[in-house]
Parts: structure tokens; sequence; C-alpha cells
């Protein structure tokens, strides 16, 4: 068995709605990044990642085109492991995390698709699931919106079946962000779980404060609440702020994971699969959370996600990502009273509509 090509093409997505987050501010566009390997039986596996806006998008094409794919092209596609290594050593002096794991991500992602659809099985069940059901939540990218339109998008959430919301916080005052979280809380009532995620805003003291402020509306889990290489500071916000702690969506290898894992400073490990190296280092990831005693969760990317999740015994929530792909997918995400179920097709199964595609083709 051989990878006969490797076709990687970028596309600029714009937004439906202009959305915004306490690091990238206003976002109107993503980059999404395919990668297409094609065995010599004529099976296609695919894989993908994104970036916020258009910035770093060129880069991971080109680092894709010009030094991953003659790595791969002739290469075995079932050595999935052996063409990690291989990846992340013939890139690990630009590598070692930033676009680098994006673009072994996408690749990653790729070469499982193609042996779960050769085994004829959906993914989640080739990686040992046996329940296709994931619990899930909107994931609202709303920092700047007005009260009333945060609240309108978490009525249309919970109207569309949703039964967990998270929202954004980090704006200038803490007193603003305590008046939006209080206000979600009482329209989402006591049991629907509500996630707050900072985008890295706060200092650590920042963030304990906001922690202690924010844990009187029974927040779910805190987000990003500071720098996410600051491992002890992570823990002193978990210890003094009363609230869990998610993260990991701005870590960019397994070994980063393990530091924050091993410091004691997150509940909620949340690691992406289109940029920390795709499903081989999403696994690992979900392994060492396990044997930490911690559940998994996910970031962005949810039709892909939903198979992973579904395939560890430790999965918590799903994100349902504010980058929708609905209008570019052949098939839609599913959910059923609250939660996401992972599709039966073979392989992951998200079949993109490459005509619709190419009206957003990046020029570069
Ligand atoms: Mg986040």
């Amino acid at each position: 068995m051989k990878i006969a090509a490797i076709e990687c093409d970028l596309f600029f997505i714009p937004l439906p709605e202009v959305m915004s987050d306490s690091t990238h501010g206003r976002i109107e566009f993503f980059s999404h990044i395919t990668v297409r390997v094609h065995d010599q039986d004529g099976t296609i596996g695919t894989g993908y990642t994104y970036t916020v806006g258009k910035t770093g998008g060129p880069a991971i094409l080109s680092l894709l085109q010009q030094d991953v794919v003659p790595l791969l092209v002739d290469e075995n596609p079932n050595e999935i492991g052996r063409l990690w290594e291989k990846m992340w050593w013939g890139l690990h002096y630009v590598g070692r995390g930033g676009i680098a794991a994006f673009a072994i991500s996408a690749v990653d992602i790729a070469l499982w698709d193609l042996q779960a659809q050769r085994a004829s099985e959906p993914l989640w069940k080739f990686l040992g699931g046996s329940d296709p059901y994931v619990e899930a939540y909107a994931g609202g990218i709303d920092l700047q919106w007005p009260l009333d339109r945060l609240l309108a998008q978490t009525e249309r959430h919970l109207a569309q079946g949703f039964r967990a919301i998270k929202m954004k916080v980090g704006r200038d005052e803490l007193t603003e962000d305590v008046q939006r979280v209080a206000a979600m809380r009482t329209l989402l009532g006591p049991e629907v779980p509500l996630m707050v995620d900072a985008n890295m805003r706060w200092s650590v003291e920042q963030a304990i404060e906001a922690a202690q402020e924010l844990a009187r509306y029974d927040v779910f889990w805190l987000e990003e609440p500071t720098l996410p290489e600051d491992y002890a500071g992570h823990r002193r916000i978990l210890d003094a702020g009363g609230v869990p702690i998610a993260s990991g969506e701005n870590l960019r290898s397994v070994p980063e994971f393990r530091q924050l894992v091993e410091a004691g400073g997150v509940s909620y490990p949340e690691p992406d699969v289109s940029n920390i190296g795709g499903i081989t280092a999403w696994l690992q990831v979900a392994r060492l959370a396990a044997d930490a005693q911690l559940p998994v969760t996910s970031h962005g990317v949810h039709d892909l996600h939903v198979h992973l999740l579904a395939a560890v015994p430790n999965a918590s929530y799903l994100e349902v990502h504010g980058f929708s792909l609905k209008p570019f997918l052949r098939h839609q995400l599913t959910m059923h009273e609250g939660r996401a179920v992972a599709p039966q097709r073979p392989g992951h199964g998200v079949e993109f509509d490459w005509e619709l595609l190419a009206a957003h083709r990046a020029r570069v």
C-alpha cells in the first residue's frame, strides 16, 4: 500500500456574522486548510485544520506543499505512528509546535480517515468506541456583543436543543463580565451548565479574582484564564478561584499537556485535534488525562471531535464551535436530546462540497 498523491488547499471562509473574543478582537474569516491523501487504490483520506482569520493559513499551506508532502509520497499510509514521527522530526527545527503542528494535524487526520474507511468503520468505532452519543455545548464567540444579542443567541441555541452553553468573558472591566454571566445564569436557570472562556486575557491574580466572582453563578468551568504555558499559575487559579479550569487550545504538543496536567493546573484538558498533532496526538492527551483521572474535552472542529470523544472512556463535553463549516458539508452534525451523535459513515464521514468551497479558494 502506497500514498500516490497528496492535495493541499486553502480557503478563506467568511463568517455569517462578525465574532469576537478577548485576544483576537473582531473575527470575520477563518482559514480552512484541507489535505487529501490518495492511496494507490483510489481511496481518499481527508484531513483539515483551521486558523482564526487569514493569519497563518498561507504559511501552513506552503509548509505542507514544500516540506510535508515530499516526506510522505510513496510511503505506506497505514504506518501512521511512523509517519507522524517522520513529520515531527522532519519539521522539528521549525516545529515542535507552532504552525508545524497544524500541518502535521491535517495530514494525520487524513491518514486515520483513510485507514478507518479501508476498515469500513466509522472512525469512533475504529478507535474502539461503543457509544456514539456525546454531551455537547454551544460555544459562543460573543465577547463584544451587547447583552440582548448574547441572550438572543443563547435562546436560539436552547431552541436548537443544546443543554449547555459557553460564553466569552474578559471584557475591560470585571463588573461587565459579572453582569453578563449573571444575566445568562438567570436566562438559563440553575440546571443548564454554563462555561466561560477568557481566552488568556488575565494575569493570575486577575483570574483568581474573576473566578471567585463568577463562582457565585455556578460556572461549570473557566477556560483559558491566563497564559497557556503558565502551568503553575493555572494551579494557583484552580486552588484559589473555586472554579474548575479548562485549558489547552493554545498548547501545540503532547509534552506541553503533560506538564499542565502534572502541575495540577487543569480540570478539563482541552486539546484541539487540528492543532495538537492530529488524532495520534489527541488520543495521547486523552490517555494522559485518563491516567490523571481527568476527563478530556475538545476545542473546535466538532465534526471530528465527536468521533474522538465517542471513542475514549473519559469524555467530557464536545464544543460545538462557532466556526461552522455547515454550508460546505454534505452531512450535518446530528443532535439528540442535547447530545451530539457520531455518524455511522466510514471514516470521519466529513464530506465537503468542493465546488462550493472553490468560491472561497485563497489566492496565494
Ligand atoms: Mg476557548
